[in-house]
């Protein structure tokens, strides 16, 4: 296949053409496609329902220590379930709070709780003039809604395939101490399906930052979210690599099972040292009299160790890998050699990245959506809504089939070669896409 910066003008509008005809015809078919929900189908949920069946009205209610589950207390979890979590992300039980079923309601409320009292008796961010957070991108748009939430303005930090830009970070982190805080997802990123080199980890264990109240929001969504048994990511343990590092408290690590067990009722989990969590408790002592125990012990009877959750999320994996298949199999088949897009071809979590020409994003969603398939909207996957290149499109193939994911791919490659034709055609002079940093094909 040609690249179409290599086609004369009447090879271009000879292909417009066959595009435009081939568009029409997809649009006759009247289909409904959506490739932009990134959570788990019906049949992944199904996989779980055992854990509906460990408890019933027979069931031992006591959680080690005598903990009566159904009652009040316990306000940092129960101890089988410190245990669980932290054996999840590898970090001892008592560096753990286990909370509820959404690792966001954490994320906010610890953003929350250092604007309105500090981080462990630093300044309430609320009393300073600016407070600012670093946002590697493309990233996960709920994060970024949160910072934005609370007027907090963020910085895009540009993604590499082993994370983020550290020269940079290292930095700005340095110079400046109105930056108070980063967004990582270290596994399995969300969009890009990177993880973060050791290098990248030991550098962030050891920065060096201006404000002795920045934090690292490290979201470990998807630690055993792998496609494949023999290709696995690893991830070196931060809060290990912290410790060694003299820098203890620098890092909050979160997880959850949303994407395990139920993305509606999993739980979820805070790790990171004593003194960090000695500082939540206070706040959750004022929150709650305690989180949904019941749900806990539920977990721990089901999964019972990490090895129960590593058969379950084979099952997973089993099910999974042919819907990311069936989009990476098109994209290679149809756009390979263009030049007009280039894509990640992750080992796990939940979605796949593509860069299209700069300028293209919104108008490429745009014509998939007349067509009849909802995308993530264009520019989500930044601060603030702004891919300032507008390139990214976020793919999600977990909930729809693998044939639906096949045909909302080829939908999505006819209108990605559609918008870049117009493009080319428009501007003879667009410049190819920039040497990839992607480990993926142009
Ligand atoms: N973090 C990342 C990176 C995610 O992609 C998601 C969901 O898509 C979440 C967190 C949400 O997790 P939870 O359900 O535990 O709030």
């Amino acid at each position: 296949m040609r690249a179409y910066k290599d086609l004369s003008k009447e090879e271009l509008l000879c292909l417009k053409a066959e595009l435009e005809k081939s568009y029409e015809e997809a649009k006759e078919k009247g289909l409904k496609l959506d490739m932009s929900r990134g959570k788990p189908s019906k049949a992944q949920l199904d996989m779980g329902m055992g854990i509906m069946d460990v408890l019933n009205s027979d069931s031992d209610m006591m959680a080690e220590g005598g903990v009566d589950v159904r009652n009040y207390g316990g306000l940092d979890g129960i101890t089988e379930a410190k245990k669980l979590m932290g054996d999840l992300i590898d970090v001892k039980p008592e560096n753990v709070i286990v909370c509820n079923n959404a690792s966001l309601t954490i994320m906010y409320d610890m953003v929350s709780r250092s604007i309105t009292h500090g981080v462990q008796g630093s300044t309430p961010w609320c009393r300073l003039d600016k407070v600012k957070f670093l946002c590697p991108v493309p990233g996960y748009d709920r994060h970024f809604a949160i910072t934005e939430h609370f007027s907090i303005e963020m910085i895009n930090i540009p993604m590499t395939p082993d994370g983020p830009d550290m020269d940079l970070i290292e930095q700005l982190v340095s110079a400046d101490e109105s930056i108070k805080g980063i967004w990582c997802v270290p596994k399995y990123s969300n969009p890009q399906g990177y993880t973060y080199s050791d290098e990248t980890v030991k550098r962030f264990a050891n920065l060096k930052t201006a404000a002795a109240d920045f934090r690292i929001y490290w979201d470990n969504a998807y630690v055993v979210h792998h496609l494949y048994d023999d290709r696995q990511d690893t991830l070196l343990n931060i809060l290990e690599e912290c410790e060694k590092a003299g820098n203890p408290d620098l890092v909050f690590e979160f997880c959850s099972t949303s994407k395990i067990s139920f993305a509606g009722g999993g739980i979820s989990a805070l790790a990171s040292s004593k003194g960090n969590l000695d500082w939540v408790r206070k706040f959750l002592t004022i929150q709650s009299i305690g989180s949904d125990k019941i749900n806990q012990l539920r977990h721990v009877r089901y999964f019972k160790d990490m090895n129960g959750i590593k058969t379950h999320m084979q099952k997973h994996a089993n099910l999974l890998r042919g819907k990311f298949e069936a989009v990476e199999d098109v994209l290679q088949r149809e756009l390979s050699g263009l030049g007009i897009g280039q894509w990640t071809n992750p080992n796990g979590g939940y979605f796949i990245s593509m860069d299209v020409l700069p300028g293209c994003a919104k108008d490429i969603v745009a014509k998939c959506k007349e067509a009849g398939m909802v995308l993530t909207g264009a520019g989500a996957t930044y601060p603030y809504g702004k891919d300032p290149e507008d390139r990214n499109i976020r793919i999600a193939p977990t909930f729809p089939t693998p044939e639906e994911m096949a045909a909302a791919t080829d939908l999505l490659v006819l209108c990605v070669k559609l918008v870049s034709v117009d493009r080319f055609l428009l501007n003879k002079q667009a410049a190819p896409l920039a040497a990839s940093q992607h480990r993926a094909v142009m």
